[in-house]
């Protein structure tokens, strides 16, 4: 890099992480504007918003009913194996798919639906493993994913299958996050609420905020990286309101973490298919667990105002005081879910969260990737419908900067590659000294526990797993 410039990235979700790691190992200044403040002492407030309630690093095996999507995430899940320790999934096998009974006995053929899924994912993985060994993240393409001959513990089941998607602790990912952005020396100013961005006439951005004491502060930068979720929008927008977005769908749900009294022999999630008839098991250690049923968890879907790209105002103010109907549909997730899941029967609820789900369709079966916006020069948009592209996307994004810096004549050309290569390398390649301590380790991922106002018992790990933590 001739010159170092400096990049502002908004918001630190999965989305804004990735970006300030991506950008800072890339040779850039980063500093980081993040609106949270962290509650635990020497801790980042990271992922403390939508990416506090995501438990699967989805493969695309979720996704029967669209194959594109399920390339998406398959590519997605790869890029995140290679950029993830193991640490995240504390202790966690890969996940079980299953097709309901009930559904086929309706006359729905969820069977043969995964089954042709399952055609779409190994003739996707054998094509990325072709293009580069690498890739050979899961192993041969014809073991990744096969049709299981029961899934012990669960009621209604057709067929199980199993497949890369992998459930995950998401304290213990903003443990290894915030580690890694210590790693790279970004400058994380917390509390911090942007206010505006503006393109000066010389190319860089004015970015003004309200800081953590209530001053308001600027910074000139080079390159801005919006990554504040549906926020994104409108900012995006008053940058440069000739930019068009597709039709934006946000959909308003429930997802609920809930206790395990009786504990649970399943060390994976229990993904069963779909609507009515489906409901996801997620143990995250075996004290608790998420759960979610679609027809109850699915609260609301307003399409996106493309002019004013404004959030709607139900929403913020379900956010903040509350859905009416939310203990109803938390009751009405977890009497469904003792159908299908045993342990669940002495189960009370830990807490109800209530989010917002992005898509570029109403139709929750098919999953659009948004991918990244170039809004301007030398500022992009990432907003995430699904975690499982946090790497991909953070690549692209940063493939706009390293392009827009070639241009002004900061980066050379033949540089681009090896940068990209080596921004989406693994974490951890200097390991924290708490990662080979039990107790300090789950002493770190409590803090953040708090941080992301989610129980703390999440920041146990299965029983045994404690010390198997590996790079
Ligand atoms: C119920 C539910 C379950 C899901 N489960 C999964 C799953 O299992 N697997 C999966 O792949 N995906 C899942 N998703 C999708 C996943 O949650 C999102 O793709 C991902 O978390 C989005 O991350 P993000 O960084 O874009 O946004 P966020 O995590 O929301 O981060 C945005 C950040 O921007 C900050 N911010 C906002 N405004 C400002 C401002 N003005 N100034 C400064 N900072 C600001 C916020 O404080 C926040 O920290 C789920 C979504 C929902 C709704």
């Amino acid at each position: 890099m001739k010159r170092t410039e400096l990049h502002v990235v908004v918001g630190v979700g999965v989305a804004g992480c990735l970006a300030a790691i991506a950008r800072s190992r890339a040779g850039y200044a980063v500093i980081v504007l993040e609106r949270e403040r962290a509650r635990s002492a020497g801790t980042y407030p990271v992922c403390t918003q939508t990416s506090n309630i995501v438990s699967e690093n989805h493969s695309g095996a979720e996704y029967p009913f669209d194959p594109q999507s399920a390339r998406d995430c398959l590519d997605g899940r790869i890029a995140n194996d290679r950029f993830f320790p193991e640490l995240i999934y504390s202790g966690k096998t890969y996940s079980r798919i299953i097709a309901s009974q009930s559904m086929m006995n309706d006359g729905h053929d969820i069977v043969g639906q995964c089954r042709s899924n399952m055609d779409v994912l190994r003739a996707h993985y054998a094509q990325r493993c072709q293009e580069d060994p690498a890739n050979a993240v899961f192993g041969e393409p014809s073991a990744i994913c096969r049709e299981i001959p029961d899934v012990p513990g669960v009621r209604d089941v057709a067929a199980g299958f199993l497949t890369p998607q992998r459930g995950m602790n998401p304290v213990l990912v903003s443990t290894v996050l915030d580690w890694e952005l210590r790693q790279c020396g970004v400058d994380f100013r917390e509390g911090s609420t942007v206010t505006a961005i503006d393109r000066r006439a010389d190319g860089r951005y004015l970015v003004e905020y309200t800081a953590a004491d209530g001053s308001a502060e600027s910074v000139i930068a080079d390159q801005v990286s919006l990554c504040v979720a549906t926020a994104a929008f409108g900012m995006a927008r008053r940058l440069n309101p000739t930019l068009t977005f597709p039709r934006l769908f946000m959909a308003l749900r429930e997802i609920l973490y809930v206790d395990l009294p009786d504990g649970t022999d399943k060390n994976f999630t229990c993904l069963k298919l779909e609507d009515s008839y489906g409901g996801m098991l997620s143990p995250i250690n075996e004290h608790c667990a998420m759960i979610y049923h679609p027809p109850a968890a699915h609260i609301m879907n307003i399409v996106m105002d493309p002019e004013t790209c404004e959030f709607p105002d139900e929403y913020t103010h379900y956010l903040t005081a509350g859905h009416p109907e939310t203990e109803k549909r938390a009751e009405w997730t977890l009497t469904r879910l003792r159908d299908f899941y045993p342990e669940l029967a002495r189960s009370e609820i830990l807490g109800a969260y209530l989010k917002v789900a992005i898509n570029t369709v109403a139709d929750s079966r098919v999953r659009r990737n948004i991918g990244v916006f170039g809004v301007q020069p030398g500022a992009t948009m990432t907003v995430l419908p699904k975690w499982a592209m946090c790497v991909v996307n953070a690549r692209n994004e940063l493939r706009l900067a390293l392009e827009h810096s070639v241009a002004n004549g900061n980066v050379e050309a033949g540089e681009v590659d090896e940068l990209l290569a080596a921004s989406v390398r693994s974490c951890w390649e200097t390991r924290p000294a708490w990662a080979d301590s039990d107790e300090a380790c789950t002493a770190q991922a409590t803090k953040h526990a708090i941080n992301m106002n989610v129980p703390e018992v999440l920041a146990l790990r299965f029983a045994g797993q404690n010390r198997a933590i590996s790079g």
